[in-house]
């Protein structure tokens, strides 16, 4: 997109003249675009929760005090909203720091079957609770630089979408293993693949499941407490660490998160 200025010069006798400057704002307008539809589906977000607890509390308010079920199942619901806004803030601002920057990344080296072990651990209890089976596969001797809080962050969000993601009785595994480029006996990165034997995702969504808000199933997303934010979250970690991540899926069958970082960040 081009902006067209024109400015004049001083005029001579009868004739004047101008220059014509030509600006491309294809990039501002895009960013310009990006952020207005941000702002939208914040505010979207956000209203959704609180028109629950909203309606809930006075619903309670205007007389469904006194019958106890009632007034449980509806106090659930209003603590269950309330925990979903917390989260999505969370994420908001989560994001928005790792966006601009603000903190930068402390990296120091990882050893990866112990910070694999204990990311695995904390998701246990939830994967119990919904019979599904976690396993894990790295090789003690790998080590990893990279900003350990982070790299956690991006292990439980993709660990805990396949839990969301996969229905009672399935499995979901991680595992770290080096990449080793072809003739090669030295490697500069490491592949972490989370994968899982959930839903899967139809092919048509594999392009944009990175995106803000972006979700296959917005019903089915809300109800396990999804914000929508956390692979979005995960791809620009994962780039903040020199590094890429991609997704394969077939819908029943399952789905691969795979991560390439570099063993040393330059
Ligand atoms: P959400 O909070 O909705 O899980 P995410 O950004 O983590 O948001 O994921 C975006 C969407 O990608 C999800 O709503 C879901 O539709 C899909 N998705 C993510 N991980 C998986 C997975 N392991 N299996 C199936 N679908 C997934």
């Amino acid at each position: 997109m081009v902006e067209v200025s024109l400015v004049p010069l001083a005029s001579r006798g009868q004739h004047s003249e101008v220059v014509m400057v030509l600006h491309d704002i294809t990039d501002i307008r895009r960013l310009e675009k990006m952020r207005s539809e941000f702002v939208a589906n914040v505010s979207h977000e956000l209203k959704t929760p609180i028109a629950a607890v909203k309606g809930f509390a006075e619903t309670l308010l205007s007389g469904a005090l006194h019958d106890e079920e009632t007034l449980k199942s509806f106090l659930q619901i209003i603590y269950d909203e309330s925990a979903r806004l917390d989260r999505l803030i969370m994420d908001i601002l989560e994001l928005s720091k790792i966006e601009s920057k603000r903190t930068p990344l402390q990296f120091s080296p990882v050893h990866m079957r112990s910070f694999s072990q204990k990311t695995v651990n904390m998701l246990n209890a939830e994967a119990e609770k919904k019979d599904i089976r976690l396993e894990m596969d790295v090789n003690e001797e790998l080590y990893l630089e990279a900003d350990e809080d982070r790299l956690r962050q991006i292990l439980l969000n993709l660990l805990s979408n396949g839990i969301n993601y996969t229905p009672p009785g399935g499995m979901v595994k991680l595992s770290v293993k080096p990449k080793y480029e072809s003739g090669k006996k030295d490697y500069d990165d490491l592949q972490i693949v989370v994968e899982d034997t959930g839903i899967g995702i139809p092919k048509k969504d594999l392009p944009r499941i990175f995106e803000r808000f972006y979700r296959v199933d917005k019903a089915r997303s809300r109800s396990s407490g999804g914000t929508g934010l956390g692979l979005s979250i995960v791809k620009h970690l994962v780039e903040s660490h020199q590094g890429i991540i991609w997704v394969e899926s077939h819908p029943g069958m399952g789905s691969r998160f795979i991560i390439e970082l570099p063993v040393i960040q330059s």
